[in-house]
């Protein structure tokens, strides 16, 4: 059986989801926000397999905000942040699996954030 979230809601600064098979899972919404699949964020990839990658848009605070989430298909969650960005869906199976294997990004303050309005 596939695994699924029973539950799935954004808690504080975390993506709180407990599983199909009672695991629970915490995955901080700036990690989440900064493996966005879509298109915009992960690039995409031409016939020839050549990665087009968009030049990054600089992420704000308001980035990591999630602000709802709509499951998608049974399969993913479609994820809205307080930038307005939505294209992003998440695979249920991606996000098992960062919340067991953590990738490893580097920290935030990293980035240059822009100052909130
Ligand atoms: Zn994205």
């Amino acid at each position: 059986m596939a695994l699924v979230p029973k539950m799935l809601q954004v808690l504080g600064e975390e993506l709180a989801v407990v599983w199909s098979d009672g695991a629970e899972s915490y995955l901080p919404l700036t990690t989440v926000r900064r493996l966005c699949p879509c298109a915009g964020c992960s690039g995409e990839r031409d016939l020839l397999g050549r990665l087009a990658k968009p030049p990054g848009k600089p992420l704000t605070r308001e980035s990591f905000q999630a602000v709802s989430t709509v499951p998608v298909g049974g399969y993913a969650v479609q994820i809205f942040w307080a930038d307005g960005h939505s294209d992003g869906l998440f695979p249920y199976v991606k996000l098992r699996e960062w919340a067991e294997h953590p990738p490893d990004l580097p920290p935030v303050s990293a980035f240059p954030l822009l100052p909130v309005r």
